[in-house]
């Protein structure tokens, strides 16, 4: 017998007949011998209705007004099912967020869970019911007792954060598609279903996933180790299960108040590669990591700049026991990849004295001012960054080998955490591999090495020339964008030092959402003066696909096998930035599907079965 959270979402309840349905799905679990307690959505796009009539109203509502509004949404759906289970002769209550005590931060519209109230839920359940809980809501903990919700889409954070709360033994999310596909079926129709993906996986997926998990859920899941899977509640098909490594024991208060930032990362054995303007056309990074993949070495950061003029500069680090080796290649290709002679000025530059240091957190979604509170930390320090590559949930920046320690110190005071070397084999022990419906021939305990690829087609390429290289100017850049709460996604320093009056400088680029790249533009002409910078290029035009995978810690060659799959079709890379389970490379825009699916079909992620979402 287990205790088991199951969600629906809106479209799983959108009319009566699916909230008929949804009862007799509960009922046949509590018949198959298990607790059950049922966070419901609002019923189908009732949200958005509401949100539309309160912008018929003002344009700007009052947040608190907000929430007492859309919080309806949830409560006509826990009355309703409640209804259908006794109706089917199952003992059943509903409550609302309040009712339960789900306790949250007075934050309107917006608010996270500092703790649940296990007592009434625990009692109900004991009474042989079913428990309904509205989705989305809750009641901030201030004598006030006001009526909050968690931010849209936030029932599945409701549900995860019930079964950590409760220890359930399970959490099922039920939606409209059979679970989380390996890209986007709409784009690619091979995209196949994934029996199986790892937490970290997912929240590097957070582009392509969110729609169907919300990242907040991941993060509890992740946080309190709850075995969580994600189904389609029109069949009976097993779905996803989203793994979590076992969690470091932690206080279910503040349950969602988790640090931007939950470890600090170093690796003081890297060296530093980097081949200076080369030649800007499809196939040079092919080329140059097949070569180096091929005599076994493992590469781990890898950036791309954006090019000036013709030509791009391409960076890598490798173990420093490897470094020798791998400038060999390097050298050795370059008349290659120029076109059989060698231009007096694409040159190859190897630096020892590196280290790398890197924040990681799921936390760091959606709150923009992480980054630049590392940089600014490091600035203070008087530390300057050589390389910085980001990821959705990772900073990495390489610092002179001298300046690690103090960089180290610096972080793991300002972020409040302890140090740890960089994670070797990010897949390692699961929690729950012990959870039902696992066929073990589905599910060999190897990690592919890419799990699932993505496209976003809603970046935008921001490219600042010519900053002076000193310590302090990415923090300046990435703090004036963070109060103005643009998030900035990909970041590139690039490699190539260029000596304008004097001075060192050296250009930065990245990527934000497309609806903040004007006012990112703006924010960083009005700087310009201050920051001492050239040209400030923007380009909307861009596509940025990635491939994630925690397999691909121990499989040297997979970003070579990406990069040669674009070369194939001609399609050039003008940006790379890379994680430790993460290969992000941006591409034109009118490249961007065709990029998906020959990534996609590279890594033979394809299926035999046609997938059927809903539009
Ligand atoms: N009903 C809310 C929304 O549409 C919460 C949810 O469904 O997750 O955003
Ligand atoms: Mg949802």
């Amino acid at each position: 017998m287990a205790l088991v959270v199951q969600k629906y979402g809106g479209s799983s309840v959108g009319t009566v007949e699916r909230i008929q349905a949804v009862a007799q799905r509960v009922k046949r679990t509590v018949d198959a011998g298990h607790r059950v307690v049922v966070v419901v959505s609002a019923m189908g796009k009732t949200t958005d209705g509401l949100v539309k009539l309160a912008n018929e109203i003002s344009s700007s509502p009052n947040r608190r007004e907000m929430d007492m509004l859309l919080s309806t949404g949830e409560q006509v759906t826990i009355a309703l099912l409640s209804m259908a289970l006794q109706e089917l002769g199952q003992p059943a209550i509903s409550l609302t967020g309040a009712q339960v005590g789900i306790v949250t931060e007075a934050e309107h519209t917006r608010a996270r869970i500092l703790r649940i109230e296990t007592d009434r839920l625990n009692c109900h359940l004991q009474e042989g019911k079913v428990v309904v809980v509205a989705g989305f809501q809750g009641i901030s903990s201030s004598d006030q007792l006001e009526i909050t919700t968690l931010g849209r889409g936030g029932s599945d954070t409701s549900a995860v954060a019930l079964a950590a709360a409760l220890k359930a033994d399970y959490c099922e999310i039920y939606t409209d598609v059979p679970g989380i596909l390996t890209t986007d079926p709409r784009i690619v129709p091979e995209a196949q279903l994934m029996p199986e993906i790892t937490s970290d996986e997912m929240l590097e997926l957070a582009s392509l996933g969110a729609k169907v998990l919300h990242p907040r859920a991941v993060e509890i899941a992740r946080n309190f180790g709850v075995p969580l899977v994600v189904r389609s509640s029109w069949t009976d098909e097993p779905g996803t299960w989203v793994r979590s490594p076992v969690p470091t024991p932690r206080s279910l208060e503040g349950l969602e108040l988790t640090r931007a930032v939950d470890a600090v990362e170093f690796d003081p054995d890297q060296a530093k590669v980097s081949l200076l303007r080369v030649p800007d056309r499809p196939g040079v990074a092919a080329r140059l990591f097949g070569e180096i993949a091929s005599q076994d070495l493992n590469v781990d950061l890898i950036i791309q700049s954006i090019h000036e003029g013709n030509t791009n500069d391409i960076a890598f680090t490798v173990v420093k026991a490897s470094s020798k080796q791998a400038e060999a290649v390097a050298s050795a290709i370059i008349p290659a990849l120029c076109g059989g002679t060698t231009p007096t000025d694409a040159e190859v530059m190897v630096e020892q004295n590196i280290a790398k240091v890197a924040i990681a957190g799921a936390g760091m979604i959606g709150r923009p001012g992480v980054a630049a509170q590392m940089f600014s930390t490091l600035a203070a320090a008087g530390v300057n960054i050589q390389m910085i590559s980001t990821s959705e949930v990772k900073v990495s920046c390489v610092v002179d080998a001298d300046a690690c320690d103090r960089a180290l110190a610096a972080l793991c005071e300002a972020f409040e955490v302890n140090t740890s070397p960089v994670q070797q084999g990010v897949g390692g022990e699961t929690a729950n591999l012990d959870t039902p419906v696992l066929d073990p021939k589905l599910h060999p305990p190897a990690q592919p090495p890419v799990r699932g690829v993505a496209l976003d087609l809603k970046q935008a390429r921001l490219a600042i020339r010519q900053i002076p290289d000193r310590p302090g100017m990415a923090a300046k850049v990435f703090q004036l964008l963070a109060n103005r709460n643009i998030s900035v996604d990909m970041i590139i320093q690039s490699q190539r030092c260029r000596v304008v009056q004097g001075l060192a400088t050296r250009d930065i680029a990245f990527t934000v959402a497309q609806m903040d790249a004007e006012m990112a533009r703006q924010v960083l002409e009005q700087a310009a003066a201050e920051l001492g910078c050239g040209e400030i290029v923007v380009d909307t035009a861009i596509a940025k696909v990635s491939i994630v995978g925690s397999g691909m810690v121990d499989h040297p060659g997979v970003a070579a096998q990406m990069f040669a799959a674009l070369a194939q079709h001609q399609i050039n890379i003008q940006m790379i930035a890379t994680s430790e389970i993460k290969v992000s490379c941006v591409v034109a825009e009118a490249d961007g599907a065709r990029a998906l699916q020959v990534v996609h079909a590279a890594f033979d992620l394809a299926g035999t079965e046609k997938i059927q979402v809903p539009a």
